[in-house]
């Protein structure tokens, strides 16, 4: 690589010559979710970074519209999740078990007693 620098003229190929790289012992994931195929392709990603920030590469143009477009369905995602969230947080503890009365699963054993903590409603009377 360094030969290649110093050699000078068009450095930019490296960067896909060195993304293209395929460890045949498997890649790895990067913190935040992207897959590096191997160690080089790695350094052809930092390269690529260095030379978009120098100018000699041209960093992913999305358009604004594009950008919009991406930040709507991340939180369309997002809330999407929360929402789900509402409905599958149990709202009484662990392990209740389902009252006769109510039909909620919000029994609970206390002092000896299955006690409903959703209408109150307790076995012992
Ligand atoms: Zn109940």
């Amino acid at each position: 690589m360094s030969a290649v620098f110093r050699k000078g003229g068009d450095v930019t190929f490296l960067v896909d010559e060195l993304k293209a790289v395929f460890d045949p012992r498997g890649g790895y994931w990067q913190p935040g979710g992207r897959f590096m195929p191997s160690i080089i392709a790695e350094l052809g990603h930092i390269v690529e970074k260095h030379l978009i920030e120098i100018g000699l590469l041209k960093g992913p143009d999305l358009s604004t519209d594009q950008k919009d477009f991406i930040a709507q369905k991340r939180a369309d995602f997002e809330s999407r999740d929360r929402q789900k969230d509402a409905f599958a947080k149990p709202a009484f503890p662990e392990g209740a078990q389902l009252c006769g009365k109510c039909s909620t699963t919000a029994a609970v054993m206390l002092d000896g007693c299955m006690t409903c903590l959703n209408c109150g409603y307790s076995k012992c009377g």
